[in-house]
């Protein structure tokens, strides 16, 4: 434990938003809370940590709510992202994911297994700084580190394919 009262190996992670912040970010948006959005935001609210695509969301949320179509689920995942609800994340080998994080943070994406994992920046990198030290006007970014997971590693390691 640190003096912040976390272990060393907690302080990168991110805290996601929950259930309510991502509800009153639809209100302040103006945006109706239907049933077919609480179910796709309760999909994010609970696996929103995989960065899911919009097949793996749909496929969840029909399970709270089995009205809900595949269109439905992408106009509405569409519409979270040009509202800056969400990210969506676009790859040139993979569909593209969800991500629900808002806070700046790197994108661990393991090219084996397509697991993407959060890692947060530390307080150190500031980029008020960047913007700063350099009179560029940032307007949006995305930090990912491409590689393997310790899971793939270990696989590869005990000669195991998937
Ligand atoms: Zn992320």
């Amino acid at each position: 434990m640190n003096c912040y009262g976390v272990t060393k190996l907690e302080w990168f992670r991110v805290m996601p938003p929950t259930r309510e912040t991502i509800i009153q970010h639809l209100k302040d948006k103006g945006l109706k809370i239907t049933p077919q959005r609480l179910a796709i935001i309760d999909v994010l609210v609970e696996k929103g940590d995989l960065h899911p695509t919009a097949s793996f969301i749909h496929e969840e949320a029909k399970k709270k709510d089995n009205k809900l179509s595949l269109s439905t689920t992408y106009a509405t995942l569409n519409e979270f992202s040009r509202r800056g609800i969400l990210r969506m994340l676009q790859f040139d080998r993979m569909e593209n994911r969800f991500e629900r994080n808002p806070e700046e943070h790197i994108n661990l994406i393991c090219e084996r297994c397509g697991k993407i994992i959060d890692y947060k920046l530390p307080a150190a990198f500031n980029q008020n700084e960047v913007a700063d030290n350099t009179g560029f006007l940032i307007t949006d970014s995305r930090l990912e580190y491409y590689g393997y997971c310790g899971s793939c590693i270990h696989d590869k390691r005990h000669g195991r394919h998937s």
